[in-house]
């Protein structure tokens, strides 16, 4: 009946535990786990970090064409300001220009409109590339017709600039290395008045921009950029804006580490190079690319954590369901000494009233009460100091007296006071001391309470074959002190449990047996104070044997330490 509502109790508690975890901790957990994948997959990629990549790109594209621009003007307008006056002599015009050109190697034409005509002038060095040639001989009649008919809206237009420049539209000319693309600036004179139709314009050399140039200023713009993030390395270039719209986009120039493929973004010139287009994207990866590695990562996380959050409910469920099986066995526990309690007492109240009575007559008879009653006091005491030294371990309290004892000597005698219990129970005993054993530093009370509860246990679990063996002797450095049975034997399962607190194994004898679970908890730990160990090998229903090992060497150091 009893044991029926203690089944009853542990299911509900049981139940009461798993709905706990699975409302207060696992749903939660579960819906978590579940709405940030769900989350994560509408996301599909991150377009936050997308645009903001792209936004990033453009202001750089929008910069490095500012840079491109503000170089050329600035080389515009220092070959302007060595221009000669148109007012000078046509000879002297054709030096001055010769001049800008000779210190301008990045110039391949130089020209001056005025009212008595074009001068128009090459670099020497070029005139060898038969394309520049061609161009020398076609462009002058070119520039007299544009500026003789668009002269004046020109004139009027570049003066109410702030800085009277304009460029053509670039131009893709043929050079003798390759094509090129190349831009003329046309400028006024700031000397010379308003009223006149008077040009100067210098023409850049195609190969100079796409070979040093743009190079250059995308070089630095990368490489400025890569020293301020951390992460992926960009790449530039600059390509044909019209090429853009269907065609294979084939780069003028690029920063290094261009390779191909298409830009990420890109951005039209429109001032200076009108007709060109800036290109930007990350070296070796792209923005679409770097999202989904984003969200491989977020999943990866995610996947982490939800293992973590598993794993901790796992092992919370484990710790809770070990409490409360440790909960289970106190309470066994309780019941379990209340018995073996209330047995001895009753025994010896049974026979002291008998013996009082006076109805026993024969001396032998008495004898054997006396006796019983002893044993049974001697059993109290034993199960009351067990319980008295568990609970001093349990608070800390314990403490060991180590002295220099002949440990032959106390095994002996600790087992003579139970030879008589032994024989009586129909035991066949084999006691195996060595007789040159050195004295070791022990708790001679603790160690012999140890081999007490080693001996009890072998008079309790064995059923048919009833032996009980106990050997010392010296091995490799430390004092072996083995107690052997016959009995029902220990499952390997269960041969690591049973030196845990009120552990009982599940066999029938032990259930009918009384015992309190403890005698075995405080074998080991005496025996690991004094730095030695206890093993047990064991086989189901052919015996058990379990082995102290008191090491001498620490054990005397334990000694020294626990004195001082
Ligand atoms: P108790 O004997 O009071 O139950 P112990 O701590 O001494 O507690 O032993 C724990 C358990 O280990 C016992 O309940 C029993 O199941 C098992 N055990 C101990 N010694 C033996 C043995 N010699 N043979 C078989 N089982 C044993």
């Amino acid at each position: 009946m009893k044991l029926k509502r203690g089944k009853f109790l542990g299911g509900f508690n049981r139940f009461r535990l798993m709905l706990t975890l699975g409302l207060a901790v696992l749903l939660p957990a579960a819906a978590l786990i579940y709405i940030n994948f769900t989350e994560l997959r509408h996301f599909e990629r991150d377009k936050v970090l997308e645009a903001y990549i792209h936004r990033d790109f453009q202001e750089m594209l929008a910069f490095t064409e500012k840079k491109i621009d503000k170089k050329v003007y600035t080389m515009a307008e220092e070959a302007r300001d060595l221009f000669p006056s148109p007012d000078t002599t046509p000879q002297e015009k054709e030096q001055k220009l010769d001049q800008i050109l000779s210190k301008s190697p990045w110039l391949s034409h130089a020209f001056l409109y005025d009212e008595k005509g074009l001068t128009y002038r090459t670099q020497p060095q070029q005139m060898s590339d038969k394309y520049i040639r061609e161009e020398h001989e076609h462009m002058p009649e070119s520039y007299r017709v544009w500026f003789g008919s668009e002269g004046k809206t020109m004139v009027e237009g570049l003066h109410h600039k702030t800085r009277p420049i304009a460029f053509s539209n670039v131009a893709q000319v043929k050079r003798a290395e390759g094509d090129a693309f190349t831009t003329t600036a046309v400028f006024v004179l700031p000397p010379v008045s308003s009223e006149r139709i008077v040009f100067g314009g210098v023409t850049f050399e195609g190969c100079y921009l796409k070979q040093n140039l743009f190079p250059g200023v995308l070089e630095e713009m990368v490489n400025q950029k890569s020293s301020d993030q951390s992460g992926n390395q960009i790449a530039m270039m600059i390509y044909p804006a019209n090429r853009e719209m269907g065609h294979e986009i084939k780069p003028i120039a690029a920063s290094s580490g261009w390779g191909d493929g298409k830009p990420e973004v890109m951005r039209k010139f429109d001032d200076v190079f009108g007709g060109l287009a800036l290109g930007i994207k990350y070296q070796g990866t792209s923005v679409q690319q770097l999202g989904e590695s984003w969200m491989h990562r977020s999943f990866l996380i995610l996947g982490i954590l939800s293992l973590l959050i598993t794993g901790g409910l796992v092992l919370t469920k484990h710790i809770v369901s070990k409490e409360m099986a440790l909960a289970r066995l106190k309470s066994d526990f309780v019941s379990n000494v209340s018995h073996e309690l209330r047995t001895p007492l009753a025994l010896i109240r049974l026979y002291a009233e008998t013996l009082e009575l006076g109805r026993i007559t024969t001396q032998e008879k008495k004898q054997e009460y006396y006796r019983i009653i002893r044993k049974e006091s001697e059993r109290l005491t034993a199960l009351i100091n067990n319980i008295l030294d568990f609970s001093r371990i349990e608070a800390g309290h314990k403490e060991y007296e180590f002295r220099e004892t002949d440990i032959a000597n106390l095994v002996h005698n600790t087992l003579d006071s139970y030879r008589y219990q032994i024989e009586q129970q129909g035991f066949a005993f084999e006691e195996k001391i060595d007789s040159d054993l050195p004295a070791v530093r022990v708790d001679r009370e603790a160690i012999a309470r140890a081999l007490v509860n080693l001996v009890n246990n072998a008079l309790k679990y064995s059923a048919d074959e009833k032996f009980l063996g106990v050997n010392l002797y010296r091995e490799n450095g430390s004092v072996k002190l083995e107690v052997v049975d016959h009995g029902i034997g220990i499952t390997r399962r269960e041969q690591s449990k049973i030196f845990e607190k009120f552990y009982r194994t599940g066999d029938p004898l032990v259930h009918n047996t009384k015992g309190s679970g403890l005698g075995l908890s405080l074998v080991r730990h005496i025996t690991q104070a004094h730095g030695g160990e206890v093993a047990v090998e064991s086989i189901p229903g052919k015996g058990s044997k379990f082995t102290l090992s008191l090491p001498l060497q620490s054990a005397n150091q334990q000694a020294s330490g626990a004195v001082s």
